[in-house]
């Protein structure tokens, strides 16, 4: 059985984010990059399905430009079979993405898609969904747990103060939590072993897909800094403040 998962290089959540001037977007240049945290726990999940002996093949696909193939590197070292970059320059919407993993799908005809449940750099929660829609599949999204048995899959999800579990039928879409899969440590040797394996590149024209934006980014800034909190010595003084600033 094959799996396909998508990830996604992102800006490393332990640096603060830089924006451009005047709301231009994210600004990344020089800023250290990783594996979306939510596809690497989908591809942690694909390893151990393959290890355990579930499925047989993993093709890890990453859509940008050159550097991705570092992310598409770790892939191989975590259990990738194979490495597919969709190669772009350009700003990606959500529906652009969905339409290039179904193009590959439809090439590659995997029995699972895995996702992240959200990039951690943009958050839009849609690529999953859209793809799922796209290839009329059953999809499971924001899963826990993810349980593969007599071509069934049972997904938990988390919701809102409790737990939902639905059996899905295959080939299906799936979106991961971070609780999906707790991604191994990588050792020197699966890292240099993953340097010497090829990664496929393909024009998103070679897929039949224009990657036209639907979308016009107005403003991308940061959330303004909270002031800093104070301390009083009498409620009189909270009075006379309020009073004074007006209700926050
Ligand atoms: P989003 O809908 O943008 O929050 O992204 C959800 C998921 O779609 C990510 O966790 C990835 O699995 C996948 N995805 C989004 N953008 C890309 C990309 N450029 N390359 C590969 N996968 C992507």
């Amino acid at each position: 059985m094959k799996v396909l998962v998508a990830v996604k290089r992102v800006p490393d959540g332990n640096v603060p984010l830089r924006f451009k001037p005047e709301g231009a977007g994210l600004d990344v240049a020089g800023m250290p990059m990783r594996i979306n945290p939510f596809d690497e726990a989908a591809l942690e999940w694909a390893a151990q399905a393959k290890e355990a002996g579930t499925i047989s093949e993993i093709i890890a696909v990453s859509i940008g430009g050159e550097a991705c193939q570092e992310t598409l590197r770790h892939a191989l070292a975590l259990g990738a079979n194979r490495a597919v970059r969709i190669d772009t320059d350009q700003p990606l919407e959500p529906l652009a993405v969905a339409k290039l993993l179904r193009a590959l799908a439809e090439r590659e005809q995997p029995a699972l898609i895995l996702l992240g449940k959200q990039a951690s750099d943009d958050d839009n929660a849609q690529t999953a969904p859209m793809l799922a829609a796209l290839l009329d599949w059953p999809q499971g999204v924001f899963a826990s747990t993810l349980v593969l048995e007599n071509n069934t899959l049972q997904v938990t999800r988390e919701i809102e103060g409790g737990q939902e579990v639905l059996a899905l039928p295959m080939p299906a879409v799936i979106s991961a939590d971070l609780r999906l899969a707790n991604p191994r440590y990588l050792k020197l040797p699966q890292l240099l072993q993953a340097k010497k394996k090829t990664i496929e590149t393909l024009d998103p024209s070679e897929l039949g897909v224009t990657l036209a934006p639907r979308l016009a980014l107005l403003q991308m800034a940061p959330t303004p800094a909270r002031k800093p909190a104070v301390t009083l010595a009498h409620a009189s003084e909270l009075v006379h403040r309020l009073r004074q600033e007006g209700l926050p």
